[in-house]
């Protein structure tokens, strides 16, 4: 059910953007999907479409686009920052299909590239969380 509560928080602050904005009709959404963030795309594309039929006076024709946001990691040692992505390529196959399902075996094996520490911490790539909208004024 998290899908429902995720999709519901974005619409949510899409239609309270669109007040700021004074924007009467939402007609476009971008939703920025962490790629660690485990939720089933489908379920949540299918619980946004539904809640924008739900609040359809705030919508028209309404795109909903979903773009996944990448990985960084940031060392608490040395807080050097990277991307996880360049790290993906030295992984098996195996470990790149389990990261998806259970980000956390992708980091047991991690360490930071610049100082070697293990300790680091996620500043990108997890939650779900309202891009940008645009609309129509009148
Ligand atoms: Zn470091």
């Amino acid at each position: 059910m998290h899908e429902w509560a995720l999709a519901e928080a974005v619409i949510k602050t899409a239609m309270n953007a669109a007040e700021k904005e004074e924007i009467k009709k939402i007609t476009n959404i971008t939703v920025q999907l962490g790629e660690l963030q485990q939720i089933n795309e489908e379920i949540f594309q299918y619980a946004l479409d539904e809640l924008v039929d739900l609040y359809k006076d705030h919508f028209f024709k309404v795109k909903i686009k979903i773009e996944i946001e990448r990985t960084q990691l940031q060392c608490n040692n040395c807080e050097h920052t990277w991307m996880f992505d360049s790290m993906k390529d030295s992984l098996s196959e195996d470990e790149s299909e389990a990261i998806h399902f259970i980000p956390e075996v992708a980091f047991v094996h991690t360490r930071c590239p610049k100082c070697k520490s293990p300790d680091f911490k996620v500043k990108k790539g997890r939650g779900v969380s309202l891009a940008s909208i645009k609309g129509v004024k009148e």
